[in-house]
């Protein structure tokens, strides 16, 4: 099996979509699969990882060939190839004006880059529009090596606001593709769009919950696909995403100040302890916690909204986040006016991340939209439980009243009302079967990728 994606954990990462390709891959290879991960070189591979240069291959880009350097390594029974340009030597993954024709590039150099490294796949699965072009390419590419042309692929929505659009033409002319497919589906009203050529041409596409793949066929999710994935939804599916248990996991956790689990929770009441301290918080309120980008799909601009009544609830809040400049300086506002009762911390920082899943009783999850959402899976194994937004896997991994509180309207209000049956429900009777409840989830990659194996085997029968 090839994986493209543009972001690998734990070499590149910036979200979700890091994650996944890091976690899958090793799942896959636990059920026996063979599988090469390609993905770009970029200048600094977190973590201190070495490829190791194999050579250049001739990428058919541009109405030419240009050259790619191959990096190659191997870790727990995945094989990954790092394609190497100056396109990657930047300081960021992504953000810069002409990166459709950087991923055009890398689009066009995986199938070279998986022959060089003599890899015959049965099945490619790329991932987000970076990638999009990847099964259009398969389709209808000129300079394919051998096995490649025609063969079955699986896209991958892990997010449709990010769609990768150009000009029709010159999408074409990097991509050294027939003039012809201007018509075709990677045109979405006249612009080149990457994510709806993957939309058409992939043989499945799935979205990382079951409950967003419902939810992009509608206007108010689908960023302007919405038509194109009810026209393909006799091939789409949602399959949800797992959570990294070693990564997360109370009992094995150097952030906290002492490790817990379902059965003794003395480590947690330790760790809202270590936090209450650390951020200046009353000890005796419930703690509702935050750990989010800060960016309007998150909604914690209702948070900020809701913020003197969360109080007046009888909540303390801790808030981390970063991303919009606007909402940083209104999380900082409303820490300001509320101290001793709310406190923000503006940045990325995983310690303290780990630390406010174990210490929270509770975490806003307040999302106007969420693919899957990574954060109430991990609060639950934390015995934090979820007030969120009734939306995507945020519907599909929180069970209303039992395992945490879904709230419909993105609204204060709809917030404040299901952080009022949250603050009624603590100290009471109800609450420590439903931590109980959260804590014995199971979240783990295995299910997910049993399923993504299963897809994969259809595709396949499907396409011979
Ligand atoms: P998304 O990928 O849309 O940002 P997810 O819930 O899928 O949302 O994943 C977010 C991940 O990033 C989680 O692991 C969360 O803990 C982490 N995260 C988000 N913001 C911060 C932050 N400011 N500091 C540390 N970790 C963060």
């Amino acid at each position: 099996m090839l994986f493209a994606t543009s972001e690998v954990h734990p070499f590149s990462k910036t979200g979700g979509l890091g994650d996944v390709s890091g976690a899958l891959p090793h799942a896959l290879a636990t059920l026996g699969h063979e599988v090469l991960v390609v993905t770009p070189w970029y200048r600094t591979l977190r973590g201190g990882a070495r490829p190791l240069w194999i050579g250049d291959v001739q990428v058919p880009f541009a109405g030419g060939f240009e050259a790619a350097g191959v990096g190659t390594l191997e870790s727990g029974h995945v094989r990954y190839a790092f394609v190497g340009h100056a396109d990657y030597q930047r300081d960021d993954l992504y953000g810069y004006s002409d990166d459709v024709r950087r991923f055009a590039r890398f689009t066009r150099a995986v199938p070279q880059v998986a022959a060089r490294l003599g890899f015959r796949p049965d099945v490619l699965h790329a991932h987000d529009w970076h990638t999009g072009y990847l099964p259009m390419v398969l389709a209808h590419g000129w300079h394919l090596p051998d096995g490649f042309p025609g063969l079955p692929s699986v896209f991958t929505v892990h997010n449709v606001q990010y769609q990768g659009t150009s000009g029709l033409a010159e999408a074409l002319w990097w991509l050294r593709l027939p003039g012809a497919l201007a018509d075709d589906y990677m045109n979405h009203f006249g612009s080149a769009n990457a994510m709806q050529a993957a939309l058409g041409f992939a043989h499945h596409v799935t979205t990382v919950s079951p409950t967003y793949a419902h939810e992009v066929q509608r206007p108010e999710f689908g960023y302007g696909l919405d038509g194109t994935f009810r026209h393909v939804r006799g091939k789409l599916s949602g399959i949800l995403n797992g959570l990294d248990t070693h990564e997360w996991d109370p009992a094995a956790d150097a952030h906290l100040p002492r490790p817990f689990d379902r059965r003794d929770l003395t480590g947690k009441a330790d760790a809202k302890r270590a936090l209450t301290a650390a951020l200046g918080l009353d000890h005796e309120r419930p703690l509702l916690g935050v750990v989010s980008r800060l960016a309007d799909q998150k909604g914690i601009d209702l948070v900020v909204q809701a913020g003197e009544r969360l109080v007046a609830q009888g909540w303390a809040l801790a808030l981390l986040g970063s991303g919009d400049a606007g909402l940083e300086r209104d999380v900082r506002a409303l820490a300001a006016r509320h101290h001793g009762s709310v406190a923000a911390v503006v940045g990325f920082d995983e310690a303290l991340a780990h630390l406010i899943y174990a210490g929270s009783d509770a975490l806003a999850v307040p999302s106007r939209f969420e693919p899957c959402g990574l954060s109430q899976m991990i609060a639950m194994r934390y015995g934090t439980l979820p007030v969120a937004r009734d939306t995507g896997g945020l519907h599909d991994t929180i069970d209303h009243q039992r395992t945490g509180f879904l709230f419909e309207h993105a609204t204060p209000e709809g917030l404040l009302w299901a952080t009022g049956l949250a603050r009624a429900a603590y100290g009471g009777s109800s609450w420590p079967g439903m931590v109980d409840t959260a804590m014995r989830q199971d979240f783990s990659w295995e299910a997910s990728a049993g399923r993504y194996a299963e897809l994969y085997r259809t595709v396949v029968a499907s396409a011979r």
